[in-house]
């Protein structure tokens, strides 16, 4: 028998360590349950993506909103004065509340790839960030091409991320038209949430 060192959850996968005398199938075969596992919800067995929880937890629709993140205020000009002009005071973006995980995930390694290029202040100004069409837009007053990769990363994100709930990896547009929800939302918008 294969003797298991650790078996632990990581980054919303199934991590399992075994001793070094263990045989390649029994390898393998715990690699195939490791990889199944990085497509499932690791409390009921739906298809899942990883989510922005800390800890990662790897959760569909249904059981994220169980115990979903509070989601902190979202102020750029105050939290990154390094990505907007000198004159904005305050800066929202004009998108759904629970999008500001994946905004705040960008402008964090867009300050970081700002600071690291030793780019001159004012180089890179955010004018706004809004919803068109169930994905995120940046506006900018001044553009630098290094954020460009980071701002398209954004955008992508956005079209897999639920606006109502934060819930990333599914998307129910047949439901809500221009708007970018998940699966439980989309069922408790159209049916109400006593019928879900
Ligand atoms: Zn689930
Ligand atoms: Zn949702």
């Amino acid at each position: 028998m294969p003797t298991i060192i650790f078996l632990k959850r990581a980054g919303g996968n199934l991590v399992i360590s075994t001793a070094a005398d263990t045989p390649q199938d029994v390898l393998d075969c715990m690699g195939r349950i490791c990889s199944d596992c990085s497509r499932l919800c690791e409390k009921c067995g739906n298809a899942a993506y990883a989510q922005h929880t800390m800890p990662i937890r790897r959760l569909c629709s249904w059981c994220y909103a169980k115990d979903a993140p509070r989601i902190r205020d979202l102020d750029v000009a105050t939290e990154f004065p390094d990505l907007v002009s000198d004159h904005t005071a305050s800066l929202v973006p004009a998108t759904g509340r629970r999008w500001y995980a994946i905004i705040r995930k960008c402008l964090v390694e867009m300050r970081g790839v700002v600071r690291d290029a030793d780019l001159a202040p004012g180089t890179v100004q955010i004018s706004d960030i809004k919803a068109k069409l169930g994905s995120i837009r940046t506006g900018f007053h001044s553009f630098h091409d290094s954020i460009d990769l980071i701002d398209q990363q954004l955008h992508d994100d956005s079209l897999l991320t639920c606006c109502r709930c934060g819930h990333v990896g599914e998307r129910a547009r047949a439901f809500m038209h221009n708007e970018g929800v998940c699966n439980r939302c989309a069922v408790f918008a159209r049916y109400g949430k006593n019928v879900a």
